[in-house]
């Protein structure tokens, strides 16, 4: 027989060279099939959405190494820390995005970009049932599917309502570009309507009441960019009904910004009481009508107020294909995805999760376990057995691993223990047991257990971390002995993921800001702000957005914002 390849069988093996399949080939003119190697087939990773935590790994990963494939129904990343500013045209909207294939040409390589939306995840087969809503395919519906080898599922959250009635109708959310572009229009059409010539004062009123639901970051800082925009700029251009505008901040805990230090709490509330606006804690919104949102107190009872515009930001819920997804494995029980110390969604092999959709934050879990607290008081005694809170507790250590690993951390195994941990004595356990006591046992427990914040310093942290882990991926399997791994059987070849945190800012408007940093080190105040200006220039995806976002504040300062309604 003849030696070495002819020449369609060298395009067979350029061909796979170049596709990086392994393929096997004869040689036509052998008697026997030759195995030859081949360049080992690169594995397919696909990574779901364009926000914080995918393109952060996007930006990280070496894409030399792997055939990547992005899907997402955003084909740009959108930095959301500066949405509220969109809301008032302190910031443009094209300023805060960037083109994601921009990101991806940067990389170099071929990297695929799907413009579509995954609705259902098959982890048995690796594969994923896409929608674009773009195109069509043969069948006319756009869908299509996708396998991977590995599937990094950074989808982010959607806006959790509760389920209150008429929210979803009736208020504007703040998550994306196009929900800040719209409350901007919306707080323009509010003004106009009230300057119409046939209103009388109660129904101008109406109009230009604003009404801001969750007392969070997202929240106080659009309530505070708002009233800048009202005090700053609109009270010129309407002066006959600028005395008629009122903002409101509802929130159901007892304080605005519980998840900053106290100090930053009680100046936030006293500078928006100095500034006019109505911080109402302690009330939960029950009902959103097209003119009216129903809240509820313990001490009024329900009260309707007239409002011309809602916002609602309450906290992020997960997305229902993530919630089926989670079904799926066996975590029909929790919140959010859980994962491993490593971001492997847990008995699901070659899926990673990052960002919102895997984490939770310190004041969800609360609420979380005021309701299974609610749910199991069936006949709102207040009191539950041993047997009944001994089941709370399960349902807790399902959805929250984190408690019971703290528990069992200070040797606290039961009941028992835990309250008697929270009442300070050394009481025996009885029969019936007090759900405030409890509740409050658990809350100092919680305090302790640290959750991760739904943040972008989280997804982007997560991102980073995850793709210096895939770098590494091949070299770690071929040099398992290498100085960063962990040896031995079972353990992972990385080191688990830490999060630093690198504080938080909460803008308070009037050019004043507050920071809590690392250390619990506080700052208020104006040089605050200009702390905060110098990070989130610093933290632009590219120079293009740095010096458009730039020239908006300088457009800003010189010129004031823009009132038109487009
Ligand atoms: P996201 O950034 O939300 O990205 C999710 C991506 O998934 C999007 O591209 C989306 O289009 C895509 N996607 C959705 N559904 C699908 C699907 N079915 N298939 C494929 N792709 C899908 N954090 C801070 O740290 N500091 C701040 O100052 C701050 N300010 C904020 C202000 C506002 C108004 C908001 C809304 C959030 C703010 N956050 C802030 C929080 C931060 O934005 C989020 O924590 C962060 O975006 C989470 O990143 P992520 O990648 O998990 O999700």
């Amino acid at each position: 027989g003849r030696h070495g390849p002819g020449v369609s069988n060298l395009l067979l093996v350029v061909a796979a060279a170049s596709s990086g399949g392994l393929v096997a080939y004869a040689d036509s003119g052998s008697d026997a099939a030759v195995e030859k190697p081949q360049l080992p087939q690169r594995k397919k990773v696909i990574v779901l959405g364009t926000g914080w935590g995918g393109t952060t790994f996007l930006r990280n990963l070496d894409t030399r190494l792997y055939d990547v494939q992005v899907i997402s129904p955003r084909n740009y990343f959108a930095f959301t820390p500066l949405l509220p500013s969109v809301t008032s045209g302190t910031v443009e909207p094209r300023s805060i995005v960037e083109p994601i294939r921009r990101i991806l040409e940067k990389k170099g390589g071929e990297i695929k970009f799907w413009e579509a939306e995954c609705f259902k995840i098959d982890p048995q087969n690796k594969k994923i049932h896409c929608r674009s809503n773009l195109g069509t395919n043969l069948d006319g519906n756009g869908e299509f599917l996708v396998d991977y080898d590995y599937l990094v599922v950074a989808v982010g959250a959607r806006t959790n309502t509760f389920n209150t009635p008429g929210v979803v109708e009736n208020c504007h959310f703040l998550k994306e570009v196009e929900d800040a572009q719209k409350i901007r229009r919306s707080v323009m059409d509010c003004f106009e309507r009230a300057s119409l010539p046939f209103l009388d004062e109660e129904e101008r009123k109406k109009n230009l009441h604003f009404v801001v639901v969750g007392g969070g970051p997202t929240g106080v800082e659009f309530a505070a960019s708002l009233h800048d925009f009202v005090t700053e700029d609109l009270s010129k251009l309407y002066p006959s009904i600028q005395h008629l505008v009122k903002i409101s901040l509802i929130e159901a805990a007892d304080h605005i910004l519980t998840m900053f230090d106290k100090r930053i709490t009680n100046f936030a509330e006293d500078k928006f009481g100095r500034d006019g606006i109505d911080v109402k804690t302690g009330y939960k919104v029950v009902k959103v009508s097209k003119d009216a949102i129903t809240m509820q107190n313990p001490a009024t009872g329900d009260i309707s107020v007239p409002y011309g515009m809602a916002v609602w930001s309450t906290g992020i819920g997960t997305r229902p294909f993530i919630v089926e997804f989670m079904k799926q494995i066996g975590q029909g029980n929790r919140r959010v995805l859980a994962t491993d110390e490593w971001l492997r969604v847990r008995e699901c092999d070659g899926v990673y999760a990052i960002g919102d959709c895997a984490t939770i934050n310190q004041r969800r879990v609360m609420e979380d376990i005021s309701e299974i607290f609610r749910v199991a008081d069936k006949d709102k005694s207040g009191t539950l057995t041993v047997k009944e809170i001994q089941d709370v507790l399960d349902d807790i250590y399902v959805r929250y691993p984190q408690v019971q690993l703290y528990l069992k951390s200070k040797q606290m195994n039961g009941v028992a223990d835990l309250v008697r941990s929270a009442k300070g004595d050394a009481e025996k356990e009885s029969v019936e047991l007090n759900i405030e006591e409890f509740k409050k046992a658990l809350s100092l427990v919680d305090s302790q257990v640290k959750f991760l914040p739904a943040t972008a310093q989280v997804a982007s942290q997560q991102g980073q971390y995850l793709a210096r882990c895939f770098n590494k991926m091949k070299d770690a399997e071929e040099h398992p002995e290498g100085p960063i791994r962990i040896r031995g059987e079972g353990r992972h070849r990385f080191l688990p993921f830490r999060y630093r945190h690198l504080g938080q800012f909460a803008p308070l408007g009037g050019e004043q800001t507050a920071a809590q940093l690392p250390g619990d080190w506080i700052s208020i105040g104006h040089s605050t702000q200009w702390l905060w200006y110098s990070v989130y220039a610093t933290k632009q995806i590219s120079w293009r957005t740095r010096m458009l976002v730039v020239s908006d504040w300088t457009r800003r300062f010189i010129f004031g914002r823009d009132s038109s309604c487009i």
